[in-house]
């Protein structure tokens, strides 16, 4: 089912998996999605790695996902490192495989690189994905956003012109990067609104899993990190099960409030560890989305 039909009936719980270095790693991020799916997600995502890879593993974990664990998948295709013609190839696969969502990415430059540029007969935007998508395949399509604009971003209004194009090129429903202020959510969905972005805009949660994970993270993608946070994090910088547990709880009181203030769903960074969402999702006891053992 597309996740765009999902998303008018119900407000969905979803939940984003990375794919394994190896293929050895498979049946833990399988058994990480089995500890998960007591809590009844609507659909699951799984990452497209940069660099190649980790490519394979996407694929087979959104098919097995969809297969096996019965969840309705997207997967996630970047434009990094290869032509049209490849990534035209992986839509044609996912395809195949009963896929029916993607999320349309540009990708971040490979590690080790600082700028993205985008491979000769390559896709430069996300936007260039998402048309080429729309033109020959019949996906649901997602696309990213970013409540505290792009890192690369002129400013925040150039960064709204081009997420206004995504949904102008077709997708769906956007999911954000991920926040720890809400007030950074709630102001971009009202600059979105009026910028005459109409689809629903589905906020992206990442539980601190350990103060050094948070402070990498957030340096990479530019969310900031409110001060109150940032003196948790400085509290339990060398003692991680601590500020995981304290991650539970900011992450559970962060998506209480959003919820409450009528989000259209909720898109959880699981990072393959199924611990912190399972506290979070008891803690919630969200309609539909109790523990069912
Ligand atoms: C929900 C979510 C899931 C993600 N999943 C993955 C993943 O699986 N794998 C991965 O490698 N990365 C992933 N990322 C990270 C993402 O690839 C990076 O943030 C990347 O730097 C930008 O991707 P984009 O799709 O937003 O790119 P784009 O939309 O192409 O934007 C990149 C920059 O270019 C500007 N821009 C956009 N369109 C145009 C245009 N037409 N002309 C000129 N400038 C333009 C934008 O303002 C922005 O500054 C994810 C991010 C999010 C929020």
């Amino acid at each position: 089912m597309k996740i765009i039909e999902i998303l008018k009936k119900t407000r969905p719980i979803s939940y984003e998996f990375s794919p394994p270095r190896t293929a050895d790693g498979i049946p833990a991020v399988l058994e990480a999605l089995d500890e998960l799916k007591v809590y009844r997600p609507d659909f699951v995502s799984v990452t497209y790695g940069a660099g190649g890879s980790t490519r394979a593993f996407t694929e087979e974990i959104t098919v097995q996902a969809k297969k096996v664990a019965g969840v309705e998948v997207m997967a996630h295709l970047t434009c990094v490192g290869q032509t049209k013609e490849e990534i035209h190839g992986v839509l044609e696969r996912l395809d195949a495989a009963g896929v029916e969502n993607v999320i349309a990415l540009r990708g971040d430059p490979p590690r080790g690189e600082t700028e993205f540029v985008p491979v000769a007969g390559g896709f430069p935007h996300a936007t260039d994905l998402l048309s080429h998508i729309k033109a020959n395949f019949k996906f649901g399509v997602a696309a990213a956003c970013y409540p505290e604009g792009h890192t690369e971003s002129v400013d925040l209004d150039a960064d709204l012109d081009y997420i206004k194009l995504k949904v102008e090129k077709g997708a769906d429903f956007l999911v954000t990067q991920l926040f720890y202020d809400n007030r950074y959510y709630f102001d971009f969905v009202e600059r979105a609104k009026a910028a005459g972005i109409d689809v629903p805009i589905v906020p992206g949660v990442l539980p601190v899993l350990s103060s050094a994970q948070v402070r990498r993270f957030t340096t990479l993608c530019g969310s900031t990190i409110p001060s109150d946070l940032g003196k948790l994090l400085d509290k339990y910088a060398d003692d991680d099960s601590s500020a995981r547990d304290m991650g539970v709880e900011y992450a559970t009181a962060q998506v209480r409030e959003l919820w409450d203030q009528g989000v259209p769903g909720v898109h959880f960074y699981v990072l393959n560890r199924s611990y912190s969402v399972s506290r979070i999702l008891d803690n919630l006891a969200l309609p539909g989305h109790q523990r069912e053992d």
